[in-house]
């Protein structure tokens, strides 16, 4: 790594609000190093919990009352300038504050630095993150309250999909509905993709704009991106996190049919039906047991015959995105698995590879169920390289948020 300068070298802070969480890291970005991390859980309540951690240090639990995002931020700040658990002195030595957004909505293509009009923007996507952006937006203005002075950078969840072209965003409803309502696919998990594939362009000693990947984002939600010359052209999850994959607790793609049927046979109102393709189906409602992928695999080995349903309908749907996504790029160079269960279930990507022969994917069995977590799994003679890359949402925040803050000064110095 080259030599810093004292400003590129800077501390940031980066911040992922959610409506009742906040989760943390602070990086020293002159080595990228994380200098401490956490979580606020359960804000809103007289419980909530407060898990922090200075890099090489034992975690510090709490419990308490925090009623809302600065009364969370706040007591994070006292947590890292404290002389007991803290990594710095006093909240001016942060440079930089990084956020993550959900929903840039057509309005942002990349990181931008938070400004009254940025903010308006945010706001105006309330509608289409309605979970997400408001909680975002309360932790920017707690952190512009709580270190006064210092910029704030927002990044979006979507940013990375806004090259996708219009043949693959629109929906073939009524084009009035992308007019005046803006419904089209977005895509998310944007950091995470971007993340991943400069990640494995820099391991295969190849510019990304040479490269065809297809990036697999497997967590309790879960999208794939087909990646061309290092810009996303298309995504698997559209309007909302729920188009896709079969995910934990989420359905993906169905015929839009099934829902007016299941709303007259069931009796069930718009917040059932959308609480039931969102919280009660996926994995968890298939198999009957859980959304999570762990146990999901447990139940399969025990010989579970619908967790053993789960498990192929989420390889199987998983698999024919890849083919389409192969299509969509006219090729493949390499593929790549992120995320809790791409990162970490070898039986996932065992049962995904064998079956993408067509396209000249070979997989070593050993390399895939063991070794290192930043690896490739595929044979030499593999005509598609196939990629394990644990993803680092957060250091590309902080990266971005540095280089704004950076390009910043010199535009005020200049
Ligand atoms: P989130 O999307 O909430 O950030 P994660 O990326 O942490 O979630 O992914 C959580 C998923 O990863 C869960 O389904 C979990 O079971 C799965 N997972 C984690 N470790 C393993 C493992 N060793 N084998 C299989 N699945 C795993």
């Amino acid at each position: 790594m080259s030599a810093k300068t004292p400003a590129e070298a800077m501390k940031v802070f980066v911040l992922n609000c959610g409506s009742s969480s906040v989760k943390y890291q602070l990086f020293d970005m002159g080595d990228e190093s994380v200098l401490a991390k956490g979580r606020v859980e359960r804000i809103g309540t007289d419980e909530a919990l407060v898990v922090h951690q200075a890099t090489g240090r034992d975690a510090v639990h709490a419990t308490g009352t925090i009623l809302e995002h600065t009364a969370a931020i706040q007591r994070v700040l006292a947590l890292l300038t404290s002389p007991e658990h803290g990594v710095i002195r006093h909240v001016s030595e942060i440079g930089a504050v990084g956020h993550r957004v959900l929903h840039g909505g057509e309005y942002f293509s990349g990181s931008v630095l938070v400004t009254p009009e940025v903010k308006q923007a945010i706001r105006a996507c309330f509608d289409l993150g309605p979970l997400h952006n408001p909680a975002n937006l309360a932790g920017i203005e707690a952190a512009e309250n709580l270190i006064p002075g210092v910029p704030q950078v927002a990044t979006f969840d979507t940013g990375f999909h806004s090259t996708m072209p219009r043949y693959a965003y629109l929906y073939a409803l009524p084009y009035v509905l992308y007019r005046r309502y803006h419904v089209r696919r977005y895509g998310f998990h944007g950091t995470s993709h971007r993340y991943v594939s400069e990640r494995a362009a820099a391991l295969m000693g190849r510019p990304p704009a040479e490269l065809k990947l297809i990036s697999c984002h497997l967590g309790n939600g879960a999208s794939v991106a087909a990646v061309q010359g290092g810009a996303s052209v298309d995504t698997s999850m559209g309007f909302t996190p729920l188009e896709g994959l079969v995910m934990g607790t989420r359905s993906g793609d169905l015929d839009p049919a099934v829902l007016p049927y299941v709303m007259a046979k069931e009796e069930l109102g718009l917040a059932e039906i959308s609480s039931m393709l969102n919280k009660h189906s996926g994995l968890l409602g298939v198999s009957g047991v859980s959304g999570d992928m762990r146990d999901i695999e447990e139940e399969m080995e025990k010989g579970n015959p619908r967790a053993r349903d789960a498990f192929l309908m989420f390889t199987y749907r998983l698999r024919k995105y890849i083919g389409a996504y192969a299509a969509a790029m006219d090729g493949v160079d390499a593929i790549l698995f992120t995320g809790g269960i791409g990162e970490n279930s070898w039986r996932v990507r065992e049962e995904v590879c064998q079956h993408l022969n067509y396209l000249g994917v070979q997989i070593d069995p050993d390399l895939n169920r063991n070794g290192q977590k930043e690896k490739d799994i595929a044979t030499p003679s593999s005509r598609v390289r196939v990629w394990v890359i644990p993803t680092n949402e957060e250091l590309v925040i902080a990266r971005d948020a540095r280089d704004i803050v950076l390009k910043e000064k010199e535009k005020a110095g200049a």
